[in-house]
């Protein structure tokens, strides 16, 4: 064995996070998988984008002795992580093409010696080469870990032949667990990820595929919409954003039209050759160009955190890849745009490329995947002309059922007038009882409206008690009918192309007259733009938090990384809003590890000094404010004088952050003031402090698991909400609920 006189005693998985990766807190799923891998379980990660899957690997190599393999299937996504880990200190490496043999034979020694803890190896590198049976039979091998593992399925997006056969590792390591990790979710996916690796009785995570964080929105496709283009790229100041276009040729012609306006922007797509493709990438994740045009081509492997928008200026091709793609933006968890520009021509254009799948041997058109790619296709259409919430419809794709109004998407922010279609839908519903399941919604809609089609006649369907009903009604209006019932679960549609509807448990219930159907109408695409961003930035935040992103930046390019690997957004925020003057504040921030404290703590509270002297602010530490009574029986006989202080500024129109300014404390020690003050009944209304939309999602996240612990609260909210807008809700809550939090309490 190997390794283990390296690792540092660590009393806990949490100060174990916080030491390596200098997280505070694991994201929702991280622990248990971490604890099942420490476990050695076979497992299977489901996990979104950005959800902190890597983690979940990573932290337990570091905590096991021996050597943890990770498969990952390209070189530049394996550079990326294997920098990241190394800048956190951690022993990381990889083996690729790109190196000589000396490189390699020097990292073969490293972890022969058992100098290395990860290493991240291509499935064509770990079994074609004679590797296993060679100098990697003398490693004492930890765990194994498959990433992308889709790659492995013909059902996936993005099937790869190598990763075939990394069935033979379980031949290899029998008694190795092997964590199989993707962000790709059909349950076909998932079933052929455990046969094909052989996982033995795995223990299987899905995370929620939603994304809180990404405001959707569809904009119907016209001749200004290059113009909203245009403005919706320079509303974002300078972030990073991507723009896919359906092929090569739309991506060079919107990338010269862009440059000519003056944007930063480059194109990438598979008929350029390698060199350029990769030198283009890398411009853009070192935040060079602010744009990338691209095809499809461009975007597994790109591990940029800080994308801010995602915009498809042309129709996806089906609704996981755009899931996918439009997932690129706000992996930090900060807010992004997705915007889809859908325009009828897209169809034909989609169109005639589904016509173009053709068996290369015989010329024969691929009848079977033809017809799934139009299905696909439809249910694009479908997602882009639907009233509803755009979570129901995305996630209701991955099997995930969602109750809408996310409140973050168009049709939700401007939602559509909802009606009570009941009646219509048991018509609907009961005219495919009365076909016996056996059509589509098109034939469905022509038995209602009366078609005198051939096929309704030959079928004898004109006879049946259900033909004609529906002559009210336009087809348009009971397609938008069969849409809605299809989202909202009410009716099942069959998966293989045919797409017959079928009657499940919930159709049951309208036809009983127990379930009343409510659908969104008038399906009219009304160009939107998201609500600001509800962190409480005054100028000055922004002024040191762009002053900060300099000095990032430059810090970057000495080491030629990405800027996202010396901090990421989020860290950057933190330290502008709290303005840390002491190395122990600075290692308190979210993403400051022991690692990151000693390589950059100095030059960044220089900076931040710097920056407080020149605004006229205390630049050396103050004394702590005075510890204030935290039970709450204290709270509740009476308030310390600093709160009053505090409501004292508060009641003369102060800001949070101008109160923490006036009296030279930090901004959460003002907002727990706040937070007892409303407790405790003063006159504080919380949407002066609190967004309306945030304050129903905190409330929500307290009803589901209570209001006892706020980091629970948060690792169930996720890293965009914080701690002060958290414990401002928890307070106003426990105010209204008295009987519920004090039961809390007694269970405590
Ligand atoms: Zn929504």
């Amino acid at each position: 064995m190997v390794g283990s006189s390296a690792t540092p005693q660590l009393p806990s998985l949490e100060s174990a996070l916080k030491h390596y990766f200098g997280y505070d807190s694991f994201r929702p799923g991280q622990r248990q998988i971490i604890e099942k891998t420490l476990q050695n379980r076979d497992q299977l990660v489901v996990m979104p984008t950005g959800g902190g899957k890597s983690l979940c690997y990573q932290l337990p190599a570091l905590l096991k002795p021996g050597l943890t393999i990770v498969v990952s299937p390209l070189i530049a996504l394996m550079q990326d992580q294997v920098q990241a880990l190394q800048d956190n200190g951690i022993a990381a490496t990889f083996l690729n093409s790109s190196l000589s043999g000396t490189e390699l034979r020097e990292r073969e020694r490293a972890i022969l010696e058992g100098e290395t803890k990860l290493v991240y190896i291509a499935p064509e590198r770990l079994l074609n080469e004679g590797m296993l049976s060679g100098w990697m039979a003398q490693v004492y091998v930890a765990a194994i870990a498959i990433d992308e593992a889709h790659c492995v399925s013909e059902w996936g997006h993005d099937f790869r032949p190598e990763y075939r056969q990394l069935r033979q590792l379980r031949q290899w390591f029998a008694n190795v667990p092997i964590m199989a990790l993707t962000a790709t979710a059909t349950e076909r996916v998932r079933h052929d990820i455990i046969t094909q690796l052989e996982l033995t009785d795995p223990f299987v995570h899905s995370t929620s595929f939603n994304r809180p964080n990404l405001y959707y929105e569809v904009r119907s496709k016209h001749k200004q919409s290059y113009r909203e283009l245009l403005d919706l790229i320079r509303q974002q100041e300078g972030a990073a954003g991507i723009v896919y276009c359906l092929s090569r040729k739309r991506v060079d012609e919107l990338t010269s039209r862009l440059q000519q306006d003056g944007v930063a922007a480059l194109p990438y797509h598979a008929g350029m050759d390698n060199k350029l493709r990769a030198e283009h990438q890398s411009r853009f994740i070192r935040d060079d160009v602010q744009v990338m045009v691209a095809t499809i081509a461009f975007g597994m492997g790109i591990n940029k955190p800080d994308v801010r928008f995602v915009v498809h200026y042309d129709l996806p091709r089906n609704i996981e890849g755009y899931y996918q793609e439009s997932g690129r933006a706000g992996r930090d968890g900060e807010p992004a745009h997705c915007v889809l520009f859908f325009g009828a021509g897209d169809i034909k254009t989609v169109e005639f490329l589904i016509s173009q799948k053709v068996d290369p041997a015989t010329g024969e058109p691929l009848e079977a995947e033809q017809r799934i790619a139009t299905q696909q296709l439809r249910r694009v259409i479908d997602y882009a002309q639907a009233t509803e919430c755009r979570r129901i419809i995305q996630l209701g794709y991955f099997g995930e059922s969602f109750p809408g109004n996310c409140n973050n998407c168009d049709n939700c922010r401007h939602p559509k007038p909802i009606e009570d279609w009941t009646i219509e839908a048991q018509k609907f519903l009961s005219c495919i009882a009365r076909v016996r399941e056996r059509f589509g919604m098109n034939y469905i809609i022509d038995v209602l409206r009366g078609s005198k089609s051939q096929r309704i006649l030959q079928n004898g369907h004109d006879r049946l008690s259900t033909y004609g009903i529906g002559k009210d009604r336009s087809a348009d209006e009971w397609k938008m009918l069969g849409r809605s019932l299809i989202h909202q679960g009410l009716v099942d549609e069959t998966t293989d192309g045919y797409s017959v509807l079928h009657l499940n448990e919930l159709s049951w219930e309208v036809l009983r007259k127990q379930r009343t159907v409510a659908i969104a109408v008038l399906p009219k695409l009304i160009a939107t733009t998201p609500a600001p961003a509800s962190n409480q930035d005054t100028e000055l935040v922004e002024d040191l938090f762009q002053r900060l992103q300099k000095l990032r930046k430059r810090l970057a390019d000495e080491q030629s990384v990405p800027p996202y690997v010396v901090f990421q957004n989020a860290s950057l925020r933190e330290m502008a809003a709290t303005q840390p003057l002491t190395n122990t504040q600075f290692a308190s921030i979210s993403g400051v590890g022991s690692r990151k404290l000693e390589q950059y703590g100095n030059v960044f509270l220089a900076e931040i000094r710097a920056f407080r002297q020149e605004k006229g602010l205390a630049s050396s530490p103050q004394p702590q404010p005075i510890p204030i009574a935290t039970s709450r029986e204290a709270i509740a006989l009476y308030p310390a004088d600093t709160h009053l202080a505090t409501f004292k500024l508060y009641q003369q129109g102060l800001k949070p952050f101008e109160i923490a300014e006036q009296r030279n404390l930090r901004l959460s020690t003002i907002t727990s003031h706040l937070a007892e003050l409303i407790e405790m009944g003063y006159d504080i209304p919380l949407e002066t402090l609190v967004l309306p939309a945030r304050q129903e999602r905190i409330v929500a996240a307290i009803q589901a698991i209570g209001a006892d612990s706020r980091r629970r609260l948060r690792d169930y909210l996720g890293e965009v909400f914080g701690y002060d807008e958290i414990n401002l809700v928890v307070a106003w809550w426990r105010r209204n609920h008295p009987a519920q939090s004090s039961s809390s309490e007694s269970q405590r």
